[in-house]
């Protein structure tokens, strides 16, 4: 691991976590604040992968900001001019300050079209975390209409699990569950139009909310709609039937990490280097959804 990939040294800020992707920082003089710097680690499995992915830091926190714009929840990005005057120029790229959240232990994963792990549930049981749905659907199909089908946030190094919303209930209670359940649809209906008028498909996605301190408000929280919590497709390659569904829900993200992966590694031990025409046509791959949503526009 080298640059981008590593943890930094931060002057006036203390390093307190690392997840397999991002580095959170708090400040030694305001603890209301935290700094959440995204790393260009790249991780599948549940193993991060060697070396890293250049500019997917930055790329995947303009991602969140732009997205942290548009959306009409409050939201945890504390970002007053200057903020930054300490940090390097690459590392205030993939930093954002926000507010420290009393963070639900809950993902809010909402999907609006059946793959992946829903597909799978489906397959055995015809629900989605206990939400009934039509029989006959396929991978990749519409659902009739976006559902919340949350996780338990596990601790570190053990796996979220796909739980029911009566199981939320018990964890944060019924009126938060329910208050995070309508802000997620909401924020994903938001979200789909939005893509939508850019050609782009929001399968599925994961939001992360917690509690401001401050005044008591559910605020959202974490990285949002960004290639790694959420699952874009291509409109028009969706649309085209004739397609092999592979190509039809190829998504914007490191699905081509996750496909190199699987057929070149066991899943026994540490996993194998990527080759550098992965690392290019993956970071490539980042850059047209940024492209196509227009963030850098
Ligand atoms: P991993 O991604 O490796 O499974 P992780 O989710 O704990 O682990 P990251 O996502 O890399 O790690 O780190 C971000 C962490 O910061 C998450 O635990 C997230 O819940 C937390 N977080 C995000 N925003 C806030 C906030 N405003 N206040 C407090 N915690 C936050
Ligand atoms: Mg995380």
């Amino acid at each position: 691991m080298t640059g981008a990939a590593l943890t930094p040294t931060l002057e006036g800020w203390s390093h307190v976590s690392s997840g397999k992707v991002r580095d959170v920082y708090e400040s030694p003089v305001d603890d209301r604040v935290l700094l959440v710097v995204a790393s260009d680690r790249v991780s599948a499995f549940d193993h991060i992968l060697s070396p890293g992915i250049p500019g997917k830091g930055a790329r995947l926190t303009a991602l969140s900001r732009w997205w942290f714009d548009r959306i009409a929840v409050p939201n945890h990005l504390r970002e007053p001019s200057g903020w930054d005057a300490r940090l390097p120029a690459d590392v205030a790229a993939r930093s954002m300050r926000v507010v420290r959240l009393e963070m639900f232990p809950v993902e809010c994963v909402v999907r609006g079209y059946l793959t992946g792990s829903g597909l799978i549930e489906y397959r055995e049981h015809g629900t989605v975390c206990g939400i009934a749905l039509p029989t006959g659907l396929e991978d990749g199909d519409r659902l009739p209409a976006p559902i919340f089908t949350p996780a338990y946030k596990a601790p570190q190094g053990e796996h979220d699990e796909n739980i029911s919303f009566e199981k939320m209930i018990e964890l944060v209670g019924l009126d938060d569950a329910v208050a995070l359940r309508d802000r997620s649809l909401r924020v994903f209906r938001e979200a789909s139009a939005i893509a939508e008028q850019r050609g782009v498909i929001l399968a599925d996605t994961k939001f992360e909310f917690g509690r401001n301190p401050a005044n008591g408000e559910i605020t959202l929280g974490d990285e949002v709609l960004t290639s790694d919590s959420s699952r874009y497709w291509d409109a028009k390659l969706y649309a085209d039937t004739a397609l092999p569904l592979k190509q039809r829900l190829s998504s914007f993200d490191k699905q081509i990490v996750r496909d190199w992966l699987s057929s070149n590694w066991d899943k026994q031990g540490e996993p194998p280097a990527l080759p550098s025409g992965i690392i290019e046509r993956t970071q490539a791959r980042y850059a047209e959804l940024f492209d196509r949503l227009g963030v850098g526009a």
